[in-house]
């Protein structure tokens, strides 16, 4: 059997490597180590650890005690990863993250709606098969070059070293695939502050990659996070000098803490995506597709229609087949009683923040509050209102739907505008004129802007392009993948005999 230099460099590092997990696991005080014929550990020993709490310096699959510990583990990963790796063994090891996830979506969408208590377990597994299928790897990293009279010039995209990553609740393990194959994709090793509501779920997602990392034959700990993850740690991580970038998805406290931080930052923060639904709109689509996004994972996406101004003549079009589509209604006394139920006024007592209560609930469960019951297979309650109402002003993530009611397209897109309050981050139109589809675009500028279709479109979710659950807005990179996680380098050759004309 011939074997080639590269199928022998492969079996090498996937033999170092399983040394240095039986090592890892083996370290960790109170673990009964169970290894087959591979030398490799059955999968229940690792997950197990995660709710049993066992301490160890030397973490357990990328799970620490420590941020100095998750840093510094991280960090040698990273030379290893930099330093020892090529390209195709990025891609090998992409492609079996790939294909461990794929193994465990149903598992997670069911623990993350166990843990959470938020969302939907059908568009959990939808998400997941997104970003696991739709996630560009390190192919995307092209090298630019350039020549002429006085040289070439080659800029390739380099890792930054080690990332922090923050990861919200309402998407825990879709980002951390998501942005564990764009960031590793481009050289880095990532540690991982999790949201506290979902940190068994991410943990366990966590050490499921780094398993088949290391059984690919990359090196340990090229992820690692926080088994307690809390705030002060976050700005433990921000100070550690091994950080060389902070990424945080999530809403805008914590974006505006990490821009603070002085480190270099990648934010990505909320939402409020309005719609317009024109004079020239297709009703029946918008009430369709209007429907579909809006109600998809309980409203929880910060990418998710939260409200819609309709132009006259289409309002009471739009009502009707967004109900034939499987809407309920609210009246207007219906909709002040779950004002009440679903936000609540600020402690500064300016305007309303949501009750957390409800967010992400079933709208079956937010209409049972209201007397409205028999709901079940109803996924999304709308309400007219006006365009100040809280329901259009707060980004709320429920499966409640504000419509409002315009006289113009002029003054729809004032509304809209308002409604974003600046987050420059999502919007749609249903519109046949080309016009109309411009000049907003234009005023609203978001990150993502969706003609005739749900906005989930937008992140290649029923759309074209890739997927990504960190759509950096208020930092500029927009739609992350590998580049985003990347230095760009220069090296200019002078000229002397490189060139070939
Ligand atoms: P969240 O802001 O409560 O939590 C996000 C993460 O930030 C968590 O890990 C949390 O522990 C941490 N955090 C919160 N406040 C912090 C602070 N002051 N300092 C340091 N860390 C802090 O958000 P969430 O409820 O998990 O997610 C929903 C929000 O995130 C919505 O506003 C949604 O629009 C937004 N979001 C944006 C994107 C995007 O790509 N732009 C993606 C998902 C969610």
């Amino acid at each position: 059997m011939d074997i080639s230099s590269q199928e022998i460099e492969s079996i090498v590092k996937q033999v170092i490597a399983g040394m240095q997990m039986s090592q890892t696991t083996a370290n960790a005080p109170g673990n009964t180590v169970s290894q087959g014929s591979t030398g490799r550990m059955s999968e229940p020993v690792f997950r197990q650890n995660v709710s049993t709490g066992t301490a160890s310096v030397n973490g357990e699959l990328g799970v620490f005690d420590k941020a100095e510990d998750a840093v510094e583990a991280a960090w040698k990963a990273q030379r290893d990863w930099v330093t020892n790796y090529k390209i195709e063994d990025r891609q090998r090891i992409v492609e079996a993250i790939r294909r461990a996830a794929r193994a465990h979506v149903e598992e997670w969408s069911r623990n993350i709606v166990e843990e959470t208590g938020m969302g939907r377990y059908e568009d959990k597994v939808e998400k997941h098969l997104a970003v696991i299928n739709k996630t560009p790897g390190p192919e995307c990293l092209s090298t630019e070059a350039m020549s002429g009279d006085t040289g070439l010039m080659l800029e390739e995209y380099a890792p930054f070293g080690v990332i922090c990553s923050i990861t919200p609740t309402t998407n825990p393990t879709e980002t951390i695939i998501n942005n564990t194959i764009s960031m590793i994709s481009g050289g880095n090793t990532v540690v991982y502050n999790v949201h506290p509501r979902a940190k068994k779920v991410s943990a366990d997602c966590l050490q499921v990659l780094n398993k088949a990392i290391i059984e690919a034959g990359g090196p340990a700990n090229l992820l690692t996070m926080l088994r307690e993850p809390t705030m002060d740690s976050v700005d433990q991580l921000a100070a550690n000098p091994k950080i060389r970038l902070m990424a945080g998805t999530g809403g805008m406290g914590m974006v505006n803490a990490l821009l603070r931080s002085g480190k270099k930052c990648i934010g990505a923060g909320a939402g409020n995506p309005p719609v317009i639904v024109d004079e020239t709109a297709d009703v029946e689509l918008a009430g369709k597709k209007i429907y579909e996004g809006a109600s998809f994972d309980n409203n929880i996406l910060c990418f998710a229609e939260k409200e819609v101004f309709v132009v006259e003549p289409n309002c009471d079009g739009f009502l009707h087949t967004i109900q034939k589509a499987g809407a309920y209604l609210l009246n207007a006394a219906q909709t002040e009683q779950l004002v009440k139920i679903c936000l609540q006024p600020k402690k500064n007592g300016q305007g309303y923040e949501v009750n957390k209560k409800w967010v992400g609930q079933d709208a079956a469960r937010i209409l049972e509050q209201i007397g409205v019951t028999g709901m079940e297979q109803c996924r999304l309650a709308v309400c007219e209102v006006p365009a100040d109402h809280p329901f259009v002003m707060v980004e709320q993530m429920m499966p409640v739907l504000p419509v409002v009611r315009c006289q113009s397209f002029e003054t729809a897109m004032e509304y809209a505008l308002a409604a974003e309050h600046g987050n420059r981050h999502t919007a749609s139109i249903f519109s046949k004129d080309v016009n109309h589809m411009t000049q907003f675009a234009r005023l609203i500028e978001t990150t993502i802007y969706v003609k005739n279709s749900c906005t989930k479109a937008g992140v290649g979710i029923g759309g074209e392009g890739y997927c990504t659950m960190t759509i950096a807005g208020p930092t500029g990179e927009g739609i992350t993948c590998a580049k985003s996680f990347c230095r760009k380098r220069r090296c200019m050759l002078a000229e002397g005999g490189l060139r070939i004309i």
